[in-house]
């Protein structure tokens, strides 16, 4: 069957086409630079631009596909978790168009979403393996059975998200916002060994009592303390050193959790997703260590990393392949969409 895919949970407009796993069409619009300048998202800004941009990228999607919207088997749509305003339009949407063509709503959770975009890249996926989704909002270790029927959440972060963390320490060396990608690039130029940076819930009995679990807030703070006192000293911030150093807290921690959950669990797979997955050095080390522990790494390109329509059409296909009874049209959306919530009922 097609699927139309819709997400709106953020700042991302994105409509989608993918039948089975073939993606046939992605069209992205952001409202980013409109919240620039405020340093984070301005939620009713983002509304008010899913409604300019929708109409359009469904019609930029259907019009590069070559498809008619009758053409259309079913509509997903991110329930959540995400922006209340932002998801509103979305689900206004798909069920507007469920409705006038008759055909299956699916509200799909948009951080498992993350995770599925990656079989229309590198294929199916095997009968079980570990996700690991880094985004804004999330930094969660998932085994995963079917996508569709079987997510069950081995840790999450206690307080920041990866990403999130990085935008802060964007913001503590005076990078624009978002600060993820800047932190990232000066992080390239810079020594990972310089600062010993701690890493949250990896010794003593949070090690144990924490194994899948992550915290980024503890990090934050070292790396405020240690700016504060080069400037304290009218010394001049290693911001280069320091952006090295923290991205390897926290991508050392991450790799090395989502890895352990692989063995521990009998998964010879490792799915990354998320926003955050964009991040170099995340890929990077993903790639070494999963080759020293005989584990395939997938991590789809960028583009489809970043919030999207096909990782929602790629998730409501497989919903959709699983035989799952479609969401009412009475479904309302989650901002906290719990993970093991696939689909909306
Ligand atoms: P969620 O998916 O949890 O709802 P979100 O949709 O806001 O959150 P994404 O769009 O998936 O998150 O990811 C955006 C986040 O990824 C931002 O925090 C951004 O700074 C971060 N990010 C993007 N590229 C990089 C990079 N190269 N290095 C570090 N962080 C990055
Ligand atoms: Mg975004
Ligand atoms: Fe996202």
């Amino acid at each position: 069957p097609l699927v139309l895919g819709i997400e709106s949970t953020c700042d991302e407009t994105g409509v989608a086409l993918v039948r089975g796993r073939e993606l046939l069409v992605d069209v992205t619009a952001s409202s980013m630079d409109e919240h620039a300048r405020f340093g984070g998202i301005v939620p009713e800004v983002a509304s008010r631009a899913h409604l300019e941009a929708f109409g359009p990228t469904l019609d930029a999607a259907l019009d590069r596909a070559g498809v008619a919207l009758g053409d259309v088997d079913a509509v997903a749509v991110a329930a959540g978790p995400g922006l209340v305003g932002s998801l509103t339009v979305g689900a206004a949407a798909a069920k507007a168009l469920a409705l006038a063509l008759d055909r299956p709503l699916y509200g799909v959770n948009h951080v498992v979403g993350h995770v599925a975009v990656d079989e229309l890249v590198h294929g199916p996926f095997p009968d079980r393996f570990v996700g690991l989704v880094v985004s804004g909002g999330h930094s969660s270790l998932l085994r995963v059975g079917d996508i569709a029927t079987d997510v069950t959440e081995l840790g999450q972060t206690l307080d920041d998200a990866a990403g999130e963390a990085f935008d802060k320490v964007g913001r503590l060396l005076g990078l624009p916002y978002p600060g993820g990608p800047h932190v990232d690039r000066l992080a390239q130029q810079g020594d990972p060994g310089a600062i010993p940076f701690p890493r949250g819930l990896s010794s003593g009995r949070d090690k144990d009592r924490y194994a899948y679990d992550f915290s980024f807030s503890g990090l934050k703070t070292a790396v405020a303390r240690y700016v504060e006192s080069c400037q304290d000293r009218g010394l001049d911030v290693p911001a280069a050193d320091v952006a090295a150093s923290f991205s390897e807290a926290v991508n050392d921690v991450l790799t090395r959790k989502a890895l352990a959950a692989c063995t521990a669990n009998d998964c010879e797979t490792l799915v990354i997703g998320g926003g955050f997955s964009a991040n170099s050095r995340l890929r990077e080390l993903a790639a070494q260590r999963a080759a020293e522990h005989g584990i395939t790494v997938r991590i789809p390109p960028i583009r489809y990393c970043t919030d999207n329509g096909a990782m929602i059409a790629a998730l409501g296909s497989a919903v959709a392949r699983a035989a799952l009874p479609p969401s009412t049209l009475d479904i309302t959306v989650d901002s906290g969409m719990p993970l093991t919530q696939v689909l909306a009922a």
